[in-house]
């Protein structure tokens, strides 16, 4: 069911050509995934990329409100072009993502200006609920729905890295967290329809994808066994042997991982695949498990940490990261020493942080014992310099070492250098040859001399 609102009166000027079209992306990788998917379906209608923002005759917000400064960023955004339509009445306004599924219809009472509100499972229909507008009807579009195969064909940012979707939504409960309710229940993909875009991406030089879920280790489990592995339950594992050897992909990569589904199995599955990089991000949240009973997390910090040492044992080189929240309700001091142990001795290469924000329609926003925005500041100072400080001592271990690069890009911040990553996901940049048609290319893989070391970086020779 889509609801259309009130008809309105602009929509009878509609131009042949459909006009030009801007995206905004806010939040996660599922959001940018999802934007080039939209992008992809604009293009296909006859929209064009325009030039800026501001000038554009469509703009999409594809939004995240997974803390509260993320909802307050889109308002103000959405505040200038509602000001924008009353001098171009043809614009449209469309709010699609994460804030467009949790707030629904009061988004088009706040900006009454805004053409279509649309939740991230209609990410693909973009083109019918557009026609709807055209129609001369705003539209609101959040209702639960099975999300079918793209028709249309993302309009990627890089020709050489692919984000590649394998489930959508999560079937988790982690009391801070409004995934579920925005996302909805979990969707894996077919392993044909995923094996089919990877080969397509092969086929068109990408050299490296990125398989993506919220949940990503619990890949396979809303179908039913022996449905499509003939030995049992689909899972990660399976799916990362089913695609390993399509030709022309040099590099797989996932996320993001959930420390309760990421098995024995997985982890020497991982180990045996060549082309699965040694990077595992694999958020813990804290190092308290009184903190991670109450989040709803399903393990404790022993269970992390047997995870972590036997990937250590099996991939000593890997990289491992992962995602802490400060200041949950209720985390007392000690709680929170204990996160900053855990950091110390499991050494992240990263960990991202964020003090605790109380969301809509989750239960720990309820609960009385939420902590001031001093500790939350306070604390979140204190984790991100302990990070900082692990981060560039793990990251000694690449001085003076061999590296493979997968180039990506010329660095646009100093077209002399080129940038990359190792395959356990570390930012690189290195120099060009100073012969140009020397110089690699995008899509090469290269060995690199690492000669300095960042917190988040490293730069080296090309060898
Ligand atoms: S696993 Fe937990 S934190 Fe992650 S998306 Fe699901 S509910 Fe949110």
């Amino acid at each position: 069911m889509t609801t259309t609102i009130a008809p309105t009166k602009q929509s009878k000027s509609f131009k042949s050509h459909r006009g030009s079209y801007w995206i905004t992306t806010f939040g996660c990788q599922m959001n940018k995934a999802d934007s080039e998917r939209m992008s992809g379906i604009l293009q296909t209608m006859g929209y064009e990329l325009a030039e800026e923002e501001l000038k554009a005759d469509l703009v999409l917000y594809n939004t995240c409100t997974i803390r509260d400064n993320a909802e307050q960023k889109v308002y103000s955004y959405l505040g200038r072009q509602a000001r924008r339509k009353k001098s171009d009445p043809n614009l449209k306004i469309i709010i699609a993502g994460c804030l467009a599924q949790q707030e629904g219809e009061t988004l088009l009472r706040r900006v009454p200006e805004v053409d279509l509100v649309m939740g991230p499972q209609h990410a693909n229909r973009l083109e019918t609920l557009l026609n709807q507008v055209d129609n001369g009807h705003q539209v609101l579009a959040t209702d639960e729905q099975y999300i079918y195969e793209d028709i249309a064909t993302a309009r990627r940012e890089s020709a050489i890295c692919g984000w590649v979707n394998i489930i959508y939504g999560c079937n988790e409960r982690c009391t801070y967290c409004v995934v579920p309710s925005v996302r909805g229940k979990e969707q894996s993909r077919t392993p044909q329809a995923i094996k089919h875009e990877i080969e397509e991406l092969a086929r068109i030089g990408y050299k490296e994808i990125t398989l993506l879920g919220q949940n990503i280790d619990a890949y396979g489990r809303d179908f039913k066994a022996y449905e499509f592995n003939k030995s049992g339950q689909l899972t990660l594992s399976y799916l990362l042997e089913y695609i390993h050897d399509i030709e022309g992909i040099e590099r797989i990569r996932f996320a993001t991982s959930h420390p309760r589904y990421f098995t024995k199995e997985l982890i020497d599955v991982c180990a045996k695949l060549p082309k699965v990089c040694e990077h595992f991000h694999i958020p813990v949240q804290s190092g308290s498990n009184k903190i991670l009973k109450n989040m709803g997390r399903g393990y404790t910090v022993q269970t992390y940490k047997e995870i972590v040492n036997y990937i250590k044992q099996i991939m000593p080189d890997s990289s491992i990261t992962s995602d802490a929240i400060v200041a949950f309700p209720g985390e007392t001091r000690d709680e929170f020493e204990e996160t900053l142990s855990l950091i110390e001795d499991v050494k992240f290469d990263l960990v991202n942080t964020a003090a605790y924000s109380p969301r809509p329609n989750t239960p720990a926003a309820l609960w009385p014992n939420q902590l001031s925005e001093k500790i939350k500041i306070d604390r979140l100072r204190e984790i991100n310099n302990l990070v900082e400080k692990t981060a560039k001592k793990r990251n000694l271990r690449y001085k003076d070492s061999l590296q493979e690069i997968l180039v990506e890009s010329i660095n646009s911040k100093d077209n002399s250098q080129l940038l990359g990553r190792t395959r356990t996901n570390r930012l690189t940049f290195f120099p060009k040859a100073s012969i140009d048609s020397k110089s690699p290319q995008p899509g090469e893989l290269v060995n690199i001399k690492i000669n300095e070391i960042r917190p988040f970086s490293l730069t080296g020779s090309l060898l």
